[in-house]
């Protein structure tokens, strides 16, 4: 017991301690990386614009659990993209958030972004009709349950692959119309209990089967909801 008290107190008065957070926050960051099979390959396909919705997801995350408020919030964000620097180093660096907090929050970033764009994966596999919408609400429940036991987080399409529902080939497909998918106009469903996102283009809802009439506003960023794969949480 003396003796942890006597390493925090080390720990507190180190003359390097500014410069050993830093380096604790760059490895914490490193290895915190939910990762799996294929991640590699994965992650070259996440496209430059990943680490954005990253950062995004940080302040988001880190304003819902008061950190700082919003303003502050998108400043941070801004004065991040100017250094080229991720944003959750420099909230943690300024002191706003204490390093164990900021690489945990950068977790849960990832994750939801991650986990956003699984649900935009599983809604174009099932519009391809490789899988059906019952199956693709349930690989993703799955991947939610893997993610809670401590399992890692493990990409959909790597889920999907070890079981021998896709091949690489039709992941790359896949891969190719989620990118056409997300830069296609939406709408929402109309029906109040539903909301699924859909292709403007779209007549009818494939998850309810409402009739999709008017295309309303264009809902932005990623709070999108996609069918039932958005009451998977
Ligand atoms: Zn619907």
């Amino acid at each position: 017991m003396a003796r942890k008290e006597s390493n925090v107190l080390r720990r507190k008065s180190a003359p390097l301690n500014g410069f050993v957070s830093q380096v604790r926050l760059a490895r914490s960051l490193q290895t915190v990386s939910c990762v799996v099979v294929g991640e590699r390959e994965l992650k070259r396909a996440e496209g430059p614009l990943a680490h954005e919705k990253q950062d995004e997801a940080f302040i988001s995350i880190a304003v819902a659990k008061r950190r700082f408020d919003a303003q502050l919030g998108q400043r941070l964000l801004a004065f991040a993209r100017h250094k080229r620097r991720p944003v959750a180093r420099v909230v943690a660096e300024l002191g706003l958030v204490e390093t164990t907090d900021a690489a945990q929050i950068a977790r849960l970033a990832r994750y939801r972004v991650a986990r956003a764009e699984d649900k935009v994966y599983a809604e174009v596999a099932a519009r391809a009709g490789v899988i059906d919408r019952r199956e693709a609400a349930a690989v993703l429940v799955r991947q939610r349950d893997l993610y809670a036991d401590g399992r890692g987080f493990i990409r959909l399409a790597a889920l999907l692959r070890s079981d021998k529902r896709i091949t690489p080939e039709t992941d790359r497909m896949l891969r190719s119309r989620v990118r056409a998918f997300e830069k296609a106009p939406k709408k929402e469903c109309v029906r109040e209990t539903c909301r699924a996102l859909l292709l403007v283009t779209d007549e009818v809802c494939p998850t309810c089967g409402a009739h999709a009439p008017i295309p309303v506003a264009n809902p932005s960023g990623s709070e999108w909801r996609l069918s039932e794969m958005s009451s998977v949480g």
